[in-house]
Formats: C-alpha cells, structure tokens, sequence
C-alpha cells in the first residue's frame, strides 16, 4: 500500500527551483515509534520539498503528542509537540547527514520519526518550579511544607567552619 509519506520526486529532480508540498495526517502507528512515549494520536505533518542542484530539501513542521510523568512529583504530563524539521535527502549522499533518494523517492517516514523522539522531552516536570517530594518524609510538597527539617549539612563544610580563625590569613 503506498503511504503518503513516500514522495516520488521525478520531476523535482528534473528541474531544480521545483516544489512539493507534503501535507498530512497520518496514524502514529504507521510511524512505528516503538516508543511507549509517544501516544496513540494522530501524527500531523506538513512538509514543502524543493529541488537543489544538490538534491531536495525538506522543512516544516511535525507535530505529535507525548506522555510521560514529571521527574520530580511524578504527575502524568502529556503535551502536543510541534517539531521544526529541516533535512537535506541526496541521490548520491555527500552531506554525512543528508537521507539518501533511493528508485526517484523520499521517504518522509523514518526522518519525521527521528526528528520526533529526539524532541521528546526527557526529564520532563509539570512546571518549571515543581518542589517535588519531601526527601525525609515522602510527602508532596507542592501540596505545602511538610515540616521536616530538610537543611542540608555536608560533613565537609562543618570542619571547614572548624578550621575558621586557625588559619594564618592568606597572603595579599
Ligand atoms: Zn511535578
Ligand atoms: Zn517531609
């Protein structure tokens, strides 16, 4: 079955300065993610191709929705991301980053998939501030202060304060 996310480019090649533009929505499992982050909802991209003297260029956007949990209070998050794509795809690949035309076609798919997970977020929080969990007693502290005593004391710095005024003054 042919996919709309496999562009024959013909006639792009043909003639530089030609575009195409690549609007679609399509199943996040016909992207096979494999990555339990990524949630089921529809993968909406939209794409304009243009033909180089050195092969095609491809920009826009893809968008998808992630879901995961803040790394300090845990909370489910979930969140629409709208990811910029700027490739290059060559007969012959020159550029160590460019995708390779393979038979006259692009294949979208692989690329707007890579470009997704690695903008996915990976120690995502709930707001930028989130106090998280009170260390000593486990009680979410964005619910208020929980009472404990948290003021760290490190061994180290207590026999530094020791040492104060025992010390001969550094010279200026
Ligand atoms: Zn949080
Ligand atoms: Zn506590």
């Amino acid at each position: 079955m042919a996919t709309p996310l496999v562009v024959n480019v013909v006639e792009l090649l043909r003639w530089p300065g030609t575009t195409k533009d690549v609007v679609v929505d399509v199943a996040a499992d016909d992207l096979e993610f494999n990555d339990a982050r990524i949630s089921n909802e529809t993968v909406s991209i939209a794409l304009h191709l243009e033909s180089l003297s050195n092969g095609v260029s491809v920009a826009g956007t893809a968008a998808a929705t992630w879901h995961g949990e803040c790394r300090r209070c845990l909370a489910p998050l979930s969140e629409r991301m709208v990811v910029d794509v700027s490739e290059l795809y060559q007969q012959i690949p020159e550029d160590p980053e460019a995708y390779s035309i393979e038979n006259d076609q692009i294949n979208l798919l692989p690329m707007v998939r890579e470009n997704l997970l690695v903008a996915v977020p990976l120690g995502p929080l709930c707001r930028e501030d989130c106090p998280g969990f009170c260390p000593q007693c486990g009680s979410d502290l964005a619910e208020g202060a929980c009472g404990c005593d948290t003021t760290v004391s490190d061994p180290r710095w207590a026999a530094l304060e020791g040492l104060k005024g025992r010390l001969p003054d550094p010279p200026v």
